[in-house]
């Protein structure tokens, strides 16, 4: 298991260690080497040196695609190792790891591997005016220095997505994991060394966000900060980041909503709102964790609802038949039971879970059994307040306005998923809702091909697809006068 730091093709160990955690058993898996104001500084002039002096920028583009090609494969031939860690670290069902993160982490390598080219394609501009004739060429190119901070819920599939972008796109990088779930980045920089990558264009140094956060995103030779994690956390970067003016993505919270329509296809409804909500433990940023039935099938949807949420088997991670993890942390556990305590105080309703579960094989973990809420009301801080938990508020609605606005009734603006047999119906719907993304009949389709990112305060900036990927790049504007005559625009002013 890797448990230094990844500087300039080298690992270096740090005296400063961290122990990272276990959340299904609370035991310490490992200690790592934890990243101070000196290692950031090799970080940042290794990613710097890299960028202006060395090759990645000025090798052919059938080079980079094949370095990526190759992080590509070693993450496949590492899955069943890296599903192992995922799990363990991040208390991710082994079912969910080994067939969703790892394999896709790979996937969006090959993806930006076998795209960036089609991306970058230069585009000419021909201009005529009555005083000059100009041909204006767009050229993408990567920025320079991008420093990508993740969050611990999907630590490896989201580093995979910032590091797979920015390199096909040029640029040199400084990866950042949680201080809770560094394993699978770590072992990114093993996989990174055997593919043969120049030195100093990937490094990954593990830290507290608090003590190299503001080393790492106010520094003048880093031209740009790739950021998912909490709306706090954001804001504090983009003050960091202000006093250099730099090129920023945030990607940050949530508080989706999902609509069930009369007319909707119960059993897939129920069994699509179960997985929006509990998978991950509820710890995904596009969680439904607001969910609207409407009148005609409130009580139905309750009820079988509850019925499944009740059948969801917790248990260790490494176990394939476990469905459901712990949470994150001790921590984060005591904050999903405070926004639980408190909306029953509110007025909601427990009709399922909302207790840590008594089965004597979780108690060392930090499970909690999925919960279900209803009577929420737009009033109470669970509506409003990302929970980042297993817990599922229903409320009902009788029309298809009244679930627009409650939808809408909020700050963030990430996802969304409408239930309903009526396409015609959802299309129009979807272009109602606030959200960057909106799913029909379905939950958590995230695809290479599709920008990815939310509204308000969900952030700004896409990741994936064609748009996300050129937010690592610069665009230039080289424009020529094309006159017929030869006469430079300029000769207008002074052509003495
Ligand atoms: P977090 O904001 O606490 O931490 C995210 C990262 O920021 C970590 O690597 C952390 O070490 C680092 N960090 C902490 N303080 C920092 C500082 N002062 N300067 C720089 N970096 C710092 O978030 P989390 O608890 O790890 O993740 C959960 C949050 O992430 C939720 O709010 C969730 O909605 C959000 N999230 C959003 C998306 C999305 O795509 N929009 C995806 C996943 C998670």
């Amino acid at each position: 298991m890797i448990t230094d730091l990844f500087i300039n093709n080298e690992f270096i160990a740090t005296a400063n260690k961290q122990r990272v955690v276990n959340p299904s058993t609370g035991e310490v898996i490992v200690s790592v080497s934890l990243a101070q104001q000196e290692e950031v500084e090799l970080a940042i002039k290794s990613a710097r040196n890299a960028f202006d002096n060395g090759p990645w920028n000025s090798i052919s583009y059938l080079e980079r695609k094949n370095y990526l090609l190759k992080i590509s494969q070693g993450i496949l031939e590492n899955c069943a190792q890296l599903a192992d860690l995922e799990s363990s670290n991040a208390g991710k069902p082994i079912k969910e790891s080994s067939f969703m993160d790892i394999p896709s982490s790979a996937a969006t390598f090959e993806y930006f591997a076998n795209n960036f080219e089609k991306f970058l394609e230069q585009e000419t501009i021909q201009i005529q005016s009555q005083i000059a004739n100009a041909q204006g060429s767009l050229i993408r190119q990567g920025r320079g220095v991008v420093v990508l901070i993740v969050p611990w819920n999907y630590p490896l599939l989201i580093a995979s997505w910032k590091m797979a972008q920015a390199l096909a796109a040029g640029n040199t990088v400084i990866l950042k994991p949680s201080s809770l779930t560094p394993l699978t980045a770590l072992e990114l920089g093993k996989i990174i060394a055997l593919a043969g990558l120049p030195k100093g264009v990937v490094n990954i140094i593990t830290g507290s966000g608090e003590a190299i956060g503001e080393l790492l995103c106010s520094d003048k030779r880093v031209d740009m900060i790739s950021f998912t994690g909490s709306n706090s956390v954001g804001k504090k970067i983009l003050g960091y980041t202000c006093e250099n003016v730099k090129k920023t993505i945030m990607e940050l919270g949530g508080k989706s909503a999902s609509i069930v329509l009369a007319d909707a296809d119960l059993e897939l409804a129920v069994n699509g709102s179960l997985c929006s909500i509990f998978l991950n433990q509820g710890q995904m940023c596009t969680a439904m964790s607001r969910i609207f039935v409407q009148d005609e099938i409130y009580e139905k949807f309750i009820k079988d609802f509850t019925s499944k949420a009740k059948r969801i088997k917790l248990g260790q991670v490494l176990d394939y038949e476990t469905q459901m993890g712990p949470l994150i942390s001790a921590q984060q556990r005591e904050k999903v039971i405070a926004y639980v305590e408190d909306a029953k105080a509110q007025g909601a309703k427990v009709v399922c879970g909302g207790v840590i579960p008594d089965n004597p094989a979780l108690q060392k973990g930090f499970f909690f059994e999925p919960t279900v809420l209803t009577g929420v009301l737009p009033s109470m801080d669970i509506f409003k307040e990302e929970v980042f938990g297993p817990v599922a508020c229903i409320t009902r609605f009788s029309n298809a306005d009244e679930a627009i606005k409650l939808a809408n009734n909020s700050d963030y603006g990430l996802a969304a998923t409408l239930w309903t047999k009526n396409i015609a119906a959802a299309q129009a719907i979807a272009k109602s809702i606030n959200a960057g993304t909106v799913w029909i009949n379905t939950y958590g389709m995230f695809f290479n091909e599709l920008p990815y990112g939310g509204l308000k305060q969900s952030g700004f900036g896409k990741e994936l697809g064609r748009e996300g990927f050129l937010e690592y790049t610069c665009l230039k504007n080289i424009v020529s006068d094309t006159t017929p005559e030869g006469r430079p625009l300029v000769n207008y002013w002074y052509g003495f």
